[in-house]
């Protein structure tokens, strides 16, 4: 360590949406520098998301993180952001006629948590969403509850309110190395050593690197491509007031995304951990199922691209400490739903990485510490779990 190692009581590896919503709330409670390897702190995953709040969606431990940070989206704290972060948009989950056991199969499950939910038939079905082809699809699940997230309002608001308190974002930060010394981990980046008792790694689909680097057992996160793209409306159809439409297999689905739609083939393809781009052919089968199922058609696309969705094998985020590496704190494996856990997973690490208890919020949905612990058996099970 040098007189110009930069200290602080929490580093945080990676601002994407969960450096970022992890440093805002520990910020109040310590010195937080959160490291991020890109000039952008939204380059990779975060600013690559289809920007939907649906909180029926996922397994029951990220159900519990949607519903705990849903009110922090509806009225976060004064000056976060000047803009709405959750705004109305509804989803239809739409069936051909050989798929009505598996669209029950949905109802049934979503019921349960989840209510106004409305199987639409008929003109109902076109008025929801005139682009829909009647003669493929009979019939569709309404879920007036979902949402559209402002995704750079929300990652901004952590990083100004963490800078608020005293927090310090610096890019252009790639951590190359770091090592457990008497007072701490000491960081090695291009922007210079860093050095505090607890550091954070929120390193998305480069967590299980960052892991190795400190010494600390793979969790054995798997990063999946993803792919997205935008284009026109037909004419005289405007996007914005319609649903989200998704295929009850969840081979595919389509947004209204400010005047034009978002396509994507949700596509899950394991990847190393990489500045994820499109591949054609994951296009050329969005672009067939989007054109096969519905009236719309794709022409060119204005704008295309692909991110990595890094998931463990039970699907459930990483947070908590290492066993036996002091002062190492995982949080990972956010999946296809780190936008809107953001708030949860915050106060949620937040308190866990300082050794407070799982906050009100949080543990009133039923979730414990020991269903997000790196530890957990769930993750030692996996077939992909490597020592
Ligand atoms: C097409 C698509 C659609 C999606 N749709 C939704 C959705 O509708 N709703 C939803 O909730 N979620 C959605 N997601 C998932 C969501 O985007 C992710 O779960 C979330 O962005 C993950 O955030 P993160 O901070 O963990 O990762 P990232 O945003 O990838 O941030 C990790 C950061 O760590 C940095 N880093 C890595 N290694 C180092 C290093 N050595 N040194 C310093 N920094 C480092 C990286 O540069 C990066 O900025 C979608 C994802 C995709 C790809």
């Amino acid at each position: 360590m040098t007189d110009t190692t930069q200290r602080a009581d929490y580093l945080i590896i990676g601002a994407g949406m969960a450096g970022a919503s992890c440093a805002f709330f520990l910020a109040q409670h310590g010195s937080v520098v959160l490291l991020e390897r890109e000039e952008q702190p939204g380059y990779h995953t975060t600013g690559r998301s289809a920007a939907l709040y649906i909180e029926s969606y996922g397994n029951a431990a990220i159900r519990a993180l949607n519903r705990a940070g849903k009110p922090f989206f509806l009225n976060p704290p004064k000056g976060f952001s000047d803009a709405p972060i959750l705004t109305p948009r509804g989803s239809l989950t739409i069936a051909e006629t050989d798929q009505l056991d598996a669209l029950d199969a949905v109802r049934a499950e979503l019921a349960e948590t989840t209510t106004g939910l409305e199987i639409v038939e008929g003109q109902r079905l076109l008025d929801l969403f005139p682009a829909i082809d009647p003669e493929k699809t009979v019939r569709g699940l309404y879920d007036p509850n979902d949402m559209d997230m402002d995704v750079h309002a929300l990652h901004w608001g952590f990083i100004r309110g963490m800078r608020d308190k005293g927090g310090r974002l610096v890019t252009d930060a790639d951590v190359g190395g770091m090592t457990r010394g008497g007072d701490g981990w000491i960081v090695e980046t291009r922007a210079g050593t860093f050095t505090a008792p607890v550091v954070i790694n929120a390193a998305g689909a480069w967590a299980d690197e960052i892991g190795k680097m400190a010494g600390a057992k793979p969790i054995g996160l798997i990063p999946k491509r993803r792919t997205a793209f935008t284009f026109d409306p037909p004419e005289g159809l405007d996007p914005d007031r319609l649903p989200a439409v998704v295929n009850v297999n969840e081979d595919w689905y389509v947004k209204p995304e400010a005047g034009r739609f978002l396509g994507s083939p949700a596509d899950e393809t394991p990847s190393l951990p990489t500045d994820a781009q499109p591949e054609d052919l994951d296009l050329a089968i969005a672009v067939d199922r989007i054109e096969n199922a519905t009236t719309l058609r794709v022409g060119r696309f204005h704008s295309r691209w692909a991110g990595l969705r890094s998931f463990v094998s039970d699907k459930t985020p990483v947070v908590g400490f290492e066993p036996g590496l002091e002062g190492f704190f995982w949080l990972a494996g956010q999946g296809g739903y780190g936008i809107q856990t953001s708030a949860g997973m915050g106060i949620t690490s937040a308190a866990l990485a300082r050794g407070a208890a799982l906050p009100e919020e949080v543990a009133s949905q039923g979730l414990e510490p020991a269903d997000l612990a790196p530890g957990r058996p769930s993750l030692a099970d996996a077939a992909y779990f490597t020592d």
